[in-house]
């Protein structure tokens, strides 16, 4: 970073990493605490990240504010290292070219790594929390210190989807709604915990990798399937040892005696009465509102979304094992003379496969993907052709990587990515407050198709000239593919 003309070490200097442009005391950090005035000199506070080749790191994630070990441009093969954008630096007003454009010989192959911390004012997070219970009608706003940072979305297989962020949330509302996004963003994208309040439903902390805790409580189980599979997975084990299941399940509740399933065993029917919407045999819709009782309803007292049993049909003795789609509630019944279910001690057959159903659930998860566009202008710093990288990674010449961490790049025009935030290094992620995210981006690709495109080939430098600035090896995080591998661009191995 250059500041024209050189000011003494005793002056303000004024940062040009990003719109806000402040002006720095010596000692001082500006306002994103991302650079400071050392001496006069402007320096990016945080050391930049290289990523160490490692076969057996055991998976664990090293804070890069815990100095693992610096590196000072030693000889190592160069496919053993990886330059990741993190610490590295913007290209702010843009025209510059990135911060580190890198090569490095791979496999007899000269390639290069183009490197920025992107500033995103495009940009959010898709949270997935793995539970049944409501978190809130479909569109409910979600708030964050009561500010409005994101919606509901879809309810998917076992899981509720929130979208969070993006440009309307960071710069379309009111400062204080652009700022608390930020906030929200980056402490998610960083693997911290957040609350959020859902208007008409939920109050949940969500953190990625951990369990969601909802209204206070734990998530332990992402169901075993909707009612109607879990009749399907379980008919032949209950198949003799009852004569009706049904699966409470806000979407499906299952009954076994009026399911495919039931009827391929051949269990008779017994006269069983549901409320709510038949779609096809054995499958009913909106038994109960959604709620966070039994299966992700609002019910507690199973019973209350049967009808009386058909009379003609049901007999007393009948016996009814009701369970929800966690196994976290289960109840057994037999029908009294006046054919009225009466609750009985459970058997231990089906005890038994109460528990195999929350064998087979696996753990309640938070799952945090940060997405932003990383088109406009800062793939100005990459090549004066900004086109022809979007081409190029279309055309997989070119990989994408998140601080090192595998991305998925959206079809489509300009380059949409999202990643999982539990594959980058910790505090990978940063901010600036125009508000927007400050988050790395990396480009891999063959020297020659680097040129081709219109790269800054006069900025191109060797790895090893690295070794004079202050950088930070980090080993690979375990199941990331490493970015110079060969599942990825098509590079030198034709
Ligand atoms: S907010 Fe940060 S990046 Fe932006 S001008 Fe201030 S110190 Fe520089």
């Amino acid at each position: 970073m250059t500041i024209q003309p050189p000011p003494a070490a005793d002056q303000k200097i004024r940062c040009d990493a990003c719109p806000v442009a402040c002006w720095i005391r010596p000692g001082m950090a500006g306002a994103c605490d991302r650079y400071a005035n050392r001496d006069g000199e402007l320096i990016r506070v945080d050391p930049h990240v290289i990523l160490e080749r490692t076969l057996d790191q055991g998976g664990r994630v090293v804070p890069f504010t815990q100095r693992k070990s610096e590196w000072a441009g030693e000889i190592v093969p160069e496919d053993t290292l990886f330059v990741t954008a993190i610490g590295a630096g913007t290209t702010y007003p843009d025209y510059k070219p990135a911060p580190f454009i890198v090569s490095a010989e791979v496999d007899g192959v000269d390639m290069v790594t183009v490197v920025t911390e992107g500033i995103f004012s495009y940009c959010g997070v898709k949270v997935k929390v793995d539970t049944d219970r409501f978190l809130g009608p479909e569109q409910a706003t979600v708030r964050a210190q009561g500010e409005a940072v994101g919606h509901v979305t879809t309810g998917e297989y076992g899981s509720q989807m929130l979208s969070l962020g993006g440009v309307h949330h960071l710069t379309g509302g009111s400062k204080k709604e652009g700022r608390v996004t930020c906030d929200t963003l980056l402490e998610l994208s960083n693997g911290k915990p957040v609350e959020l309040t859902i208007e008409g439903g939920s109050t949940i902390v969500v953190e990625a990798g951990k369990a969601p805790i909802i209204n206070g409580v734990p998530e332990e189980r992402m169901r075993v399937g909707c009612g109607s599979a879990t009749i399907g997975i379980f008919a032949k084990q209950w198949f003799g040892k009852v004569d009706d299941v049904v699966v409470v399940d806000d979407h499906i509740t299952g009954v076994l005696s009026e399911h495919a399933s039931g009827k391929v065993l051949g269990v008779a029917p017994t006269g069983i009465k549901m409320r709510g919407r038949r779609s096809t045999p054995g499958r009913y819709f909106q038994v109960a509102d959604p709620g966070t009782g039994w299966g992700g309803t609002s019910i507690t007292d199973p019973l209350s979304i049967l009808d009386p049993f058909d009379k003609t049909v049901a007999k007393p003795g009948m016996t009814l094992f009701m369970v929800s789609t966690t196994g976290e509630h289960a109840a057994f019944f037999r029908l009294d003379d006046n054919l009225k279910p009466v609750e009985a001690e459970m058997p231990e057959a089906l005890r038994a496969s109460t528990e195999r159903i929350k064998e087979n659930c696996e753990p309640a998860l938070s799952t945090v993907l940060f997405i932003a566009g990383a088109g406009g202008s800062l793939r100005a710093g990459v090549t004066e052709n900004p086109v022809r990288l979007t081409r190029s990674v279309k055309d997989t010449l070119t990989r994408v990587t998140c601080g090192g961490a595998p991305v998925y790049v959206w079809p489509g025009g300009g380059i949409t990515f999202m990643v999982d935030v539990t594959r980058l290094p910790a505090n990978a992620f940063g901010y600036v407050p125009t508000p927007a995210l400050v988050a790395p981006i990396e480009f891999t690709l063959k020297l020659e198709d680097y040129a081709a495109l219109g790269g800054h080939m006069d900025h191109v430098r060797p790895l090893s000239t690295l070794g004079d600035h202050e950088s930070r090896l980090v080993p690979q995080i375990q199941g990331n593919v490493w970015p110079f591998g060969p599942e990825g661009p098509r590079w030198g191995r034709e």
